[in-house]
């Protein structure tokens, strides 16, 4: 079975190998479908991205036109209507395959899409959020919810309890992932465990979530050189490149450096940290648990047990009251902080959520939200002030913008 793309010029819409739609490209315009059915459209006009979520009968649309295209490709091919590109992976040796795996896409329509939603609802609980360098990982949910669920400017895991899950359930959760992925598990490349917080769970239990994963997938093993883990990707083309993680500053502590190594070494490459800020009096104001001198520690904590870390800076956070504050405290922290190509700083532009009480709280504290421009001012001050230990091995600066998440 073949993940592949069915194109007549434009529109490009692809499959994954069980047959669902995942993206397409019509009319200049960029869309993914999630596996609960949402359709999120993505475009640039006047130099700026820009994104909607489908309306219902938007959304039907697109996939209606999707699999109505598939349905032509076939009977083309049937009748030898079609042409090999002069592309690498394209020859007549490929046609069979593509017309097996266009009777697998073929069998799906809307109304088996809203099953499909249906079925991925009874395995997971909404995928709220990943780092942009994680889109196309594999969740396995080891929690639920986050443990504090009381940052004002976050409204990811308000739907829930937070709860840790037993070996028992988890391994029961990986098998019914497993069952759902199908031939499709090929196109994930890395393994994240959710939801906030999952590396808050003990050693202990954490050891044992990792035996459950090691024994349904093969895991790149941690501490190899750059040759090395491109022969373990030769010798294990369908295993996966790590697990990777989000924690709070807060936790890590409660992890010696030894156990660190120790899930280092079990597979555990990146842990992602909302630091949001260096400046406490903003950190305080967003109700966010610990201090920035906490999230220091934490990335020197896991830095030295060999995992790398995402440091999450939310640009724009407490608006005009905060912005000098905020830009001073949180380059002095980035500054000390022992990072290397391995790492991340991701800028995430405050979004104002839809429930989430800082918008009240700012209004009524008489704060402004910054403008687009001055947080992208604010975001290259940060750049341009941060000073990388080394200068040769420099963590990676990215975007993070929430509105593009999809799973
Ligand atoms: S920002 Fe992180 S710690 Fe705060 S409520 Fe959201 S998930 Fe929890």
């Amino acid at each position: 079975m073949v993940n592949f793309q069915v194109a007549l010029s434009e529109p490009v819409y692809a499959f994954d190998a069980r047959g669902r739609l995942i993206s397409g490209f019509v009319n200049g315009k960029n869309y993914r479908r999630a596996l609960d059915n949402r359709v999120l459209t993505k475009w640039r006009e006047n130099g700026q991205r820009d994104r909607r979520w489908l309306s219902e009968k938007e959304a039907r649309e697109f996939v209606d036109s999707a699999y109505d295209l598939a349905r032509r490709a076939l009977e083309a091919i049937g009748k030898g209507g079609y042409r090999i590109l002069p592309a690498p992976s394209s020859s007549e040796e490929s046609v069979p395959a593509i017309r097996e795996a266009l009777k697998t896409v073929v069998s799906w329509s809307w109304e088996k899409l809203l099953e499909d939603a249906d079925w991925f609802r009874r395995i997971y609980k909404p995928v709220s959020i990943l780092p942009p360098d994680q889109y196309m990982a594999l969740v396995l949910q080891a929690t639920e919810g986050c443990w504090y669920n009381k940052c004002t400017f976050c409204t990811f895991y308000r739907d829930r309890q937070f709860r840790i899950k037993e070996q028992r359930e988890f391994r029961e959760h990986i098998a019914q992932v497993k069952g759902f992925f199908g031939p499709a598990l090929v196109l994930k490349k890395t393994l994240f465990l959710a939801d906030a917080n999952a590396l808050m769970i003990s050693y202990r239990m954490l050891s044992g979530l990792m035996d459950e994963i090691h024994r349904e997938f093969e895991v790149m093993p941690g501490g190899l050189a750059p040759d090395e883990q491109a022969a373990w990707r030769q010798e294990h083309p369908d295993g996966f490149g790590g697990i990777y993680s989000f924690i709070d500053a807060f936790n890590v502590g409660r992890k010696t450096v030894e156990q660190w190594r120790s899930l280092a070494k079990m597979g555990l490459r990146r842990a992602y940290i909302g630091m949001e800020s260096g400046h406490d009096p903003l950190l305080r104001f967003l109700q966010k648990p610990g201090t920035a001198e906490d999230v220091l520690k934490a990335v020197r904590a896991l830095k030295a047990g060999g995992v790398a870390v995402g440091v999450i800076i939310l640009v724009g956070a407490g608006g005009d009251r905060y912005a000098a504050g905020h830009m001073e405290d949180t380059v002095r922290m980035l500054n000390e902080m022992p990072l290397d190509r391995r790492d991340f700083i991701y800028f995430s532009e405050f979004v104002a959520l839809p429930g989430a009480p800082y918008v009240g709280i700012a209004k009524r504290a008489g704060i402004r939200q910054l403008t687009r421009e001055e947080m992208k001012s604010q975001e290259q001050a940060i750049r341009n002030r941060y000073v990388p230990p080394n200068p040769k091995n420099r963590p990676k600066f990215s975007i993070y913008d929430i509105r593009e998440f999809i799973y």
